[in-house]
């Protein structure tokens, strides 16, 4: 699957839609449902009762609709989609190409409590791979790309090295989500003492100082690394104030294959996947009507709302486009563009004023730009 303007302009970016089901507490509450996707006409609708009035509203996720991306396909997945749908049609193709050699990213994107980690990361302690390295139904994004990477590389005949990395990017500040340490005492100071700095490497990218890297040789090991890093996002949340739902985490996996050309030659393919859960999309619309968080909401925008910016700017083709405007974009410029693939997961919840929520939001950041 891939973006319909690939040839003309060679832009790649992807947007899916997903609905997650009511939960428990809905459920027993009897929330209506609002939201009814069809996913195969790429078609939500809405249903409404205004001052007595039933209105039907029905939102066709076509050309035009994300403004981000204006020229992208758009998939819509209802409550129902597994995960295992949602990656079979929209990951795997991507993680062939990073197999291939190229960077690419995949974003979630939605209002806090719509699912992002659960897809990008699933039932974080059940991902564990089974005996027979199976997946637990639940697994998201992450652990089955980990699995298809590590599935391809120990079929083929070639030597490979991976490694990841696992950050979170808060008020435009890094820290290492693999880093070794107490975290179950770490206190907002000693946080913020943790910072790690974003500097160029001189050879046009960037590099993030004292980041852990971590050479991993299967898939388990890395199951292990991103409960770790999973846990320490969880634990920080309690200390620092629901922090998650403002706070970016980026999980990337590189990958490197020594392969040998017919005519003997030696040919080293590196290829990024990057896997960002981003902050709740509902601290851009809001920002600035709290108070007292101010700068905290201005530096979310920031990585947001310059994401959103560089992301319409190379899908409508600008000479310019901005990455250097937010860390986020910084860490992402050699994975964004070109000869790159782009999905963005966004997620809304089936209650109407969610929805609402998301659309405001995406308005936002199209009127900002
Ligand atoms: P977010 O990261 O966007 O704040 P979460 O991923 O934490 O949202 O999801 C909120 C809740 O909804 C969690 O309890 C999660 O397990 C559940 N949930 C989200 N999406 C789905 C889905 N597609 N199927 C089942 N449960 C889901
Ligand atoms: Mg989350």
């Amino acid at each position: 699957m891939s973006g319909r303007h690939d040839k003309e302009k060679g832009v790649n970016v992807q947007v899916l839609l997903r609905c997650r089901p009511f939960s428990d507490d809905e459920l027993r509450s009897n929330a209506p449902q609002v939201v009814t996707c069809n996913d195969y006409q790429r078609e939500v609708a809405v249903s409404q009762n205004i001052a007595g009035k039933h209105i039907d509203r029905i939102f066709t996720f076509d050309k035009g609709w994300f403004c981000w991306v204006i020229y992208a396909v758009v998939v819509v997945f209802g409550p129902s989609a597994q995960q295992r749908d949602l990656y079979e049609q929209a990951v795997v193709p991507i993680v062939n190409e990073v197999l291939e050699g190229f960077n690419c990213t995949i974003f979630a994107y939605g209002q806090t409590g719509t699912g992002k980690t659960y897809t990008m990361e699933g039932e974080c302690k059940r991902s564990k791979s089974g005996p027979n390295g199976e997946l637990p139904p639940e697994a998201g994004v992450i652990p089955r790309a980990v699995k298809q990477i590590f599935d391809t590389l120990e079929s083929q005949n070639a030597e490979y090295s991976v490694k990841v990395t696992f950050l979170e990017l808060y008020n435009e500040e890094i820290t290492d989500l693999l880093a070794p340490e107490e975290i179950s005492r770490v206190t907002l100071e000693e946080k913020q003492k943790k910072q790690l700095p974003l500097m160029e490497d001189g050879k046009g990218g960037v590099l993030v100082r004292g980041l852990e890297e971590e050479i991993v040789a299967s898939a388990s090991e890395i199951f292990t690394l991103l409960e770790r890093g999973s846990a320490k996002r969880r634990t920080a949340e309690t200390f620092l104030n629901k922090q998650s739902s403002r706070s970016h985490s980026l999980f990337s996996i590189t990958i490197h294959i020594k392969e040998a050309t017919p005519e003997g030659e030696e040919l080293i393919k590196c290829g990024k996947l990057n896997l960002v859960d981003l902050a709740g999309s509902e601290n851009i619309s809001r920002s600035g009507a709290r108070e007292g968080r101010a700068r905290e909401a201005g530096e979310i925008n920031k990585s947001l709302l310059t994401l959103g910016r560089v992301i319409n700017a190379l899908v409508e083709h600008l000479g310019h486009i901005p990455y250097r405007d937010s860390k986020l974009t910084r860490l992402l410029r050699d994975s964004l563009g070109g000869r790159t693939k782009t999905c963005i997961i966004a997620t809304v919840s089936p209650a109407v004023h969610c929805l609402e929520e998301t659309l405001s939001t995406l308005d936002y950041a199209h009127r900002a730009k």
